[in-house]
């Protein structure tokens, strides 16, 4: 007698430290200062501001600033203190914080685009600015002079952008969905290949570069792991969000990735776990089960006069077959399927409840998300939505 199953309800989530009205409209990024209770935050109301905790536990702006345009994008490096911020007008403008973070002193400012900023990135160990835009182009900059070094042109503007400082290859995410993977050169930039899986445009990269593995995710609601340190060509599909994904986050020390999506879930995956590929989906005239004809195999529909199926895909071994085949519907979760999807009776009847045991746990964030960031130190997560809310997430019950 196979034995019942009972789920455990999900004791352990992340807590809800504190909710910061933060501005007046969208914040586009914001990050949590390590080792100091505050937040920058860059926001489409033009502003620049710095949150930091006061007494009575609420955050405060120590720092408030207006800029020319609306701001689109930042990054933050926080052993110089060094804020990049980039504009709707296509600037880029550097500013330092002070140690107390109460002041921010202007550093350097240029034109990197013709168009909106669409992410901005400083390397600190090459001293360079990378940046993209609405232009269609990526450009780096030397962050000491201002000077722009090298520019790219990119197929479609770029949504997501992560550089690895041991090969400086830069992995350039884009609206058609695919990713570019470029070598840069103090002066130029040379094209390597190009990974093309999404059948969305991609919102968001992650790239670790101890495991050289790149995530990706997009607007089609999946996420993709290209293991490149592996140099098996392996891409492994994580499935679990209902909405497009809109940040990802990798914890290194617990080799857990965090994932949220614009209806404000969040997923907690253990890549700790060896997942499979999907299979290529197989073709055939008939049902590979049964053998009845699928509908356009007019011959066999009419040498056995039988009528003609739909075709349907089994997710797990791929092959083609008619619904009544595939009647039955289960979790994959070694092959990336947190949810539900078709499967062949036989390969049902193959999955034990043991290959069903989720490999990710659920969350609900309650407000659309935009925008995430992990500080690893203190396990906390940053969340910024549409609503013009920051909230700060304590993930240590969920990442560990
Ligand atoms: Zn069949
Ligand atoms: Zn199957």
């Amino acid at each position: 007698m196979a034995a019942e199953i009972h789920p455990t309800p999900q004791t352990r989530t992340p807590i809800l430290l504190s909710k910061i009205e933060a501005s007046q409209d969208v914040v586009n990024t914001a990050v949590i200062i390590p080792k100091e209770d505050g937040v920058i935050s860059v926001s489409e109301d033009r502003t620049v501001r710095v949150w930091l905790k006061r007494d009575g536990g609420q955050y405060w702006p120590s720092v408030y600033h207006t800029m020319p345009a609306p701001c689109s994008c930042m990054s933050f490096n926080p052993e110089t203190r060094r804020l990049s911020v980039g504009m709707d007008t296509g600037e880029v403008s550097e500013f330092i914080l002070s140690e107390d973070y109460n002041k921010m002193t202007p550093a350097l400012s240029y034109q990197a685009h013709q168009g909106r900023v669409t992410v901005v990135l400083f390397v600190l160990e090459m001293e360079w600015v990378l940046s993209t835009g609405q232009d269609k182009s990526f450009t780096w900059h030397c962050s000491e002079s201002g000077q722009q070094l090298g520019s790219y042109r990119t197929t479609s503007w770029v949504s997501g952008l992560q550089f690895d400082v041991e090969t400086r290859h830069a992995f350039v995410g884009d609206h058609s969905g695919q990713v570019t993977i470029l070598k840069l050169e103090q002066d130029s930039g040379s094209l390597v290949t190009t990974f093309k899986g999404h059948t969305g445009s991609v919102t968001a990269l992650c790239w670790d570069p101890v495991q050289r593995v790149l995530f990706s995710g997009s607007s089609d609601h999946s996420i993709i792991m290209w293991d490149i340190g592996g140099g098996k060509g392996t891409a492994i599909e994580l499935q679990g969000h209902n909405e497009k994904v809109q940040g990802l986050c990798y914890v290194p020390h617990t080799r857990q990735l965090i994932s949220c999506s614009s209806d404000g879930g969040i997923i907690v995956w253990n890549m700790d776990v060896t997942r499979q590929e999907t299979p290529e989906w197989l073709d055939s005239d008939s049902c590979q089960r049964c053998e009845q004809p699928f509908f356009w195999n007019f011959k066999q529909m009419w040498d056995s006069k039988r009528i003609g199926l739909r075709q349907h895909h089994c997710r797990k071994c791929g092959q083609a077959v008619c619904g009544k085949c595939s009647s039955k519907r289960s979790t994959i979760p070694l092959m990336g399927f947190e949810f539900e999807v078709r499967v062949c009776d036989s390969c049902h009847d193959s999955i034990t409840d043991e290959d069903r045991a989720p490999t990710a746990t659920f969350h609900d964030s309650k407000h659309s998300i935009v925008h995430v960031h992990f500080e690893p130190t203190r396990g906390w997560l940053l969340t910024s939505g549409p609503d013009k809310v920051i909230k700060l997430w304590d993930m240590t019950p969920v990442v560990s």
